[in-house]
């Protein structure tokens, strides 16, 4: 795993019918080498959802909602990170991911339905996952698997209380 911490910050989330894919956002980024997400509406369902996962499956994954998106985009760039917003206007990520790679803090803004025009400025990289219209979970999983080039795969989860013993037939899991 390289040393890039990341936390994703998820904006334009309605509750009344983005609960399953803004969980779905953070349970990606959780897997794939996240430390957590800032949920920029308040949805105490969501966040109950994901820290019920982390406290089960292991590791320190954070998630904070009723976030104000500007402060937490101006307080990240304030202590030295960076932020990446994925959109399909972007520069396409394989032009762009080796620059990004040698910021040790990045915040990735992902969007729902419709993405202020003012966060395309306050971006320090706009980055499209193809210029084709699909998903933030999609897009999300790309990019940390550009970004980490595929050492999320033996990521440790500490103080996981199961764990999956992969297998080729049926389902092994171990209590720990
Ligand atoms: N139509 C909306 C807009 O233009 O603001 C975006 C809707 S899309 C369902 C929701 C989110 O998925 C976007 O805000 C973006 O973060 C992500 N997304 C979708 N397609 C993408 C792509 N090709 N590259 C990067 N991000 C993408």
């Amino acid at each position: 795993m390289t040393g890039n911490e990341v936390a994703i910050l998820r904006i334009g989330h309605r509750p009344e019918r983005d609960q399953r894919v803004t969980t779905h956002v953070a349970l990606t980024g959780r897997a794939l080498g996240a430390s957590g997400m800032f949920l920029a509406t308040s949805d105490k369902g969501v966040v109950q959802s994901v820290l019920d996962v982390a406290d089960r499956w292991g590791g320190n994954f954070f998630c904070e909602d009723n976030v104000r998106w500007r402060t937490c985009i101006r307080d990240w760039k304030a202590g030295g990170g960076k932020v990446v917003h994925l959109t399909m206007y972007g520069i396409n990520l394989p032009d762009i991911i080796g620059e990004i790679r040698s910021s040790e803090k990045l915040l990735v803004v992902v969007g729902a339905e419709k993405v202020p025009g003012e966060m395309y400025g306050l971006a320090d990289y706009n980055v499209a996952v193809t210029g084709q219209p699909h998903s933030e979970i999609s897009s999300l999983a790309l990019f940390l698997d550009h970004l980490y080039e595929g050492s999320e795969f033996s990521r440790e989860f500490p103080g996981a209380k199961i764990r999956i013993v992969p297998s080729q037939a049926g389902k092994h899991t171990e209590e720990l």
